[in-house]
């Protein structure tokens, strides 16, 4: 009986190394290559958004998910997810300095000022506050809103940190470690302050002059018919332009910067007898899209995973097709060629899986934000969302074809060891750049991470056809992709196994 019992131990044992790697085969290239090359052709016009080639990528999209008799996502509406957004253009923009009853100073938008508007025709004038560089950091006891009720104001903040711009400087040292990546930096700043109840937001560089770019179509902007997010108009302004607000009011700006520096200063304060007023025109124009999205039911429905990817582009501009073969017909096939393999397995999964073609990534991750924003996460949690965008170049630097870059969210050092082991499977494994998704907001994944949903995101690398009419289906590289769409697989094997043992370290 002993034996038999080990010959038995044996057999289970085996079968669960066969489960992780052969219950659902990798795609090969005639799983992904012919899918890119039709949605990347001249027939589907670069899949424009709000142009004829999405509805007709959207179509096939959805044939596809029915030949791989994927369930619909929706029982009314079958693959699609159907949702308007808004094409807004700015009709006007004007930015008044009012000192006092007298003197209203005008600004003009083509040298003095620039605006990320909010999704709707607003005009207000309020109280000025200057708030230092705009930041809260309790653990270094520095707070530039002490003392400061910014309720209904507008509030004008410094770029960077205290001491940003000298690295021999204490604050330089303080504030760099909580900071190392200032890119996200105005994107807290704002977060601050909508949480705060400030109407405006208005950055000014102490020292160098904001580079103004008024490159013709800048502006025209989109976004969800009816956006939930809460947001306020941010402004940024030129020196010349500080000038005027800040020198009746006896503040220099860059003893402002020296002393915040040497000694970490607040220097917030409201702006004696200074108003701003300010107004955004805009026209507004609906357009009908939508996502298209298929699944294979698992055994637990009250758990998913999803596998997406976005397949709209840039469309036809100027008479020309941006055919969008890397960005992101690469990803779009990538998760067809998913569906096609976990369909043709007949396994039921642990959890469900969720197949996604997301639209409107490019005006601004709008299908997978409004996706998100209709999930009702009471009922069906998210575990983790695969993202795929450009997956199938290599950046000039990259002579040997093989980098690779996956982002995932700082804590989730589980997600870098699936993926990191399943590389190490390759014949040729990638080089990998593992790196952290946290206030980044490239693609997709990002309307991901917002709601608090691990993320595992791929990319291949930038490349000079980067959003040109020249990232065309014969130039991307097959077997990049096909040992891209192994990582995934083998990931997602890995993670349902280890997810669904309830005595192994949950994700
Ligand atoms: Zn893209």
């Amino acid at each position: 009986m002993v034996l038999r019992k080990l010959l038995l131990l044996a057999l289970l044992s085996s079968k669960s190394v066969l489960f992780s790697q052969t219950v659902v085969s990798n795609p090969s290239k005639s799983d992904f290559s012919p899918t890119l090359s039709f949605l990347a052709s001249d027939w589907m016009q670069g899949r424009g958004t709000t142009q004829k080639g999405a509805f007709m990528a959207s179509e096939y999209i959805a044939s596809m998910m029915g030949l791989y008799q994927l369930a619909p996502y929706d029982t009314v509406s079958g693959y699609y997810q159907n949702f308007k957004i808004a094409e807004h253009t700015v009709k006007k923009v004007t930015l008044e300095i009012k000192k006092g009853a007298k003197e209203t100073f005008s600004l003009s938008p083509e040298t003095d000022f620039q605006v990320n508007p909010t999704a709707q025709s607003i005009q207000k004038e309020a109280q000025v506050v200057f708030a230092g560089y705009g930041l809260s950091l309790p653990k270094e006891k520095y707070d530039d809103y002490k003392n400061q009720n910014v309720k209904d104001k507008i509030v004008i903040v410094l770029r960077g940190f205290p001491g940003h711009q000298d690295s021999t400087t204490v604050s330089y040292q303080k504030f760099k470690k909580y900071y190392p990546d200032t890119d996200n930096l105005d994107e807290i700043k704002l977060q601050t302050v909508i949480n705060k109840g400030a109407i405006a937001l208005i950055f000014v560089d102490g020292k160098n002059d904001i580079k103004f770019k008024n490159k013709k179509g800048d502006s025209i902007f989109h976004s969800l018919e009816n956006p939930t997010l809460s947001s306020i108009p941010v402004f940024k302004i030129s020196k010349s332009a500080a000038d005027i607000l800040f020198t009746s009011n006896s503040i220099s700006l860059e003893s402002i910067e020296k002393k915040a520096a040497q000694k970490l200063t607040v220097a917030s304060a409201p702006l004696k007898n200074t108003k701003i007023n300010f107004s955004v025109d805009l026209q507004s124009k609906i357009f009908a899209v939508r996502n298209v999205i298929g699944m294979i039911p698992g055994k637990d429905s009250s758990k998913t995973i999803i596998v997406g990817a976005h397949y709209d582009h840039l469309g036809i501009k100027n008479d020309s097709i941006f055919n969008g073969a890397d960005d992101n017909a690469s990803g779009t096939s990538g998760m067809l060629a998913l569906a096609k393999k976990w369909s043709e397995s007949n396994l039921k999964p642990e959890y469900n899986i969720l197949f996604a073609a997301w639209t409107a990534e490019e005006m601004g991750l709008l299908g997978s934000e409004y996706f998100v924003q209709n999930l009702n996460l009471q009922d069906q949690k998210i575990l983790l969302c695969i993202n795929m965008d450009m997956i199938s170049r290599s950046a000039p630097e990259d002579k040997k074809y093989r980098f690779l870059s996956i982002g995932t969210e700082k804590e989730t050092e589980y997600l870098k060891k699936i993926v990191s082991e399943s590389n190490a499977k390759l014949q040729n494994p990638f080089t990998l750049d593992l790196w952290e998704t946290n206030g980044h907001s490239g693609s997709d994944y990002a309307s991901f991470t917002a709601k608090g949903i691990p993320v595992l995101t791929f990319f291949s690398g930038f490349h000079e056809d980067y959003h040109t009419p020249g990232d065309v289906a014969s130039k991307v590289d097959l077997d990049k992709i096909q040992d891209v769409l192994f990582i995934i697989n083998h990931s997602l094997l890995k993670f349902i196994e280890k997810s669904a043992k309830p005595n192994e370290n949950k994700p």
